[in-house]
């Protein structure tokens, strides 16, 4: 961090619950960080209210309505929408670092950007990096350009810091388990979208929600582990670890561990990224006390996922011995049926059938460029909804 000058900060998906996590940390340190600009997909009044308050010169939406362009030019803000506003404000001449925080995978060209305007760069959004990473990876310059948010790969990455790649054995990624962990699979056949939407853990967006209910998202978090940390399936696994306190865990070849343990909270990983390598004063307000409230409380426990109640972890793992098409195309057919379960199209258990068998039926080549990536996901939409209709959806 340069002593005199602020970080010059762009926050994409600045809404939602990781950007709001992220504009926490800025608004308690205000002498470190600049919120130059702020992006949303359709929330223009939560958008207005943190570009006023952060004084952003520059803000985003995808298709503003005239009334909402004009109340952001009264107050001297430069609203910019369409698909190519996003990569403009990725790449801003007045921008030091990108936080891309926005759900969904409008982020993927955005991304590529930034990295190619050497931007640094803190990732929360992981579909970006499991359906595009073969084409994103290659355009990190520098170490340290792009840290991720996600909390189990910022636990990877920041117990990684200073190790040479080849002592690292396995890195192991912690789930909660979700709400769903100790459901007999008879009851999971009854789960509703409000039983999935209650983490006992993490409050998140929607989807990620779902996705951890399923374990889908363990299953994506282990593929962008395998793409930030170049490493191959069995050198990555999942634990279960309800308590959430441990975020991720590397083995290395000397019979020795490194764990990294904090509260379960995104402003942590999100502080970790955006302020790198400072580690910002927040042990007051996050504090951490093995005899507090008792050393009871602190036992961890892990165990392994359960595959059988849970088949999208092994989905994942497969997705990605398939070749290179099956991860973007898996991402797409999880977006369909997530989303199908959410509107009350299908049960919480045709989740998993749905993308197994989209992947069953998929029989393109393997993507050759970052457009071919996007198309898969698109495909996997496609398929999906192909196989859904076919159950007489
Ligand atoms: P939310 O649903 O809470 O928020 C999504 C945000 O993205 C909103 O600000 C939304 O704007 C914005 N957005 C979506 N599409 C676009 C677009 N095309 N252009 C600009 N902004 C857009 O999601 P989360 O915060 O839960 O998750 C965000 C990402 O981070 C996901 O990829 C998720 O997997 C990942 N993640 C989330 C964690 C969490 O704890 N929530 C933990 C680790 C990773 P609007 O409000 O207008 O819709
Ligand atoms: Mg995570």
């Amino acid at each position: 961090m340069q002593p005199n000058r602020k970080i010059r900060l762009a926050v994409i998906g600045a809404t939602g619950s990781v950007g709001r996590a992220t504009l926490d940390i800025c608004r308690r340190f205000r002498e470190t960080f600049d919120v130059v600009a702020v992006a949303a997909r359709t929330n223009a009044q939560g958008l207005f209210t943190l570009a006023t308050e952060f004084q952003s010169r520059y803000a985003y939406l995808q298709t503003p309505s005239t009334e909402t362009i004009q109340k952001f030019q009264e107050k001297d803000i430069e609203l910019l929408a369409g698909d190519d506003g996003l990569s403009s404000i990725a790449s801003l001449d007045c921008v030091d670092h990108v936080v891309f925080a926005s759900s969904g995978t409008d982020a993927i060209v955005p991304l590529k950007h930034a990295l190619l305007a050497n931007k640094n760069v803190s990732l929360a959004n992981k579909e970006s990096i499991v359906a595009a990473g073969p084409w994103i990876m290659p355009l990190v310059r520098r170490p340290d350009q792009l840290r991720p948010i996600d909390s189990e790969h910022s636990a990877i990455w920041q117990c990684l810091r200073d190790e040479p790649a080849k002592g690292v054995r396995k890195i192991l990624l912690t789930a909660s388990g979700g709400p769903f962990r100790e459901w007999s699979l008879e009851r999971m056949r009854h789960i509703t979208p409000s039983d999935a939407l209650k983490h006992p853990v993490w409050a998140m967006g929607a989807k990620i929600t779902v996705d951890s209910a399923t374990l889908m998202n363990k299953g994506i978090e282990c593929i962008e582990a395998m793409q930030l940390f170049n490493l191959s399936p069995p050198a990555v696994g999942a634990l279960i670890h309800p308590k959430s306190l441990v975020h991720g865990i590397v083995e290395f070849t000397d019979a020795t561990m490194k764990l990294l343990l904090s509260q379960a909270d995104m402003r942590l990983p999100a502080a970790a990224a955006i302020a790198w390598p400072e580690r910002l004063p927040l042990s007051e307000s996050f504090p951490l006390d093995f005899c507090v409230p008792s050393p009871q409380e602190w036992a961890l426990t892990f165990s392994e996922p359960d595959h059988d109640r849970f088949p999208c972890l092994r989905l994942a793992i497969q997705a990605v011995e398939m070749g290179e098409a099956y991860p973007p195309l898996l991402v797409g057919a999880d977006q369909f049926a997530v989303g199908a379960f959410l509107e009350g199209r299908i049960p919480f258990l045709m989740i998993s059938n749905i993308i197994e068998r989209t992947m069953e039926r998929f029989s393109g080549c393997a993507p050759k460029s970052i457009e071919d990536a996007i198309a898969l996901i698109s495909e996997g939409e496609r398929i999906s909804a192909e196989v859904y209709s076919a159950t007489g959806g």
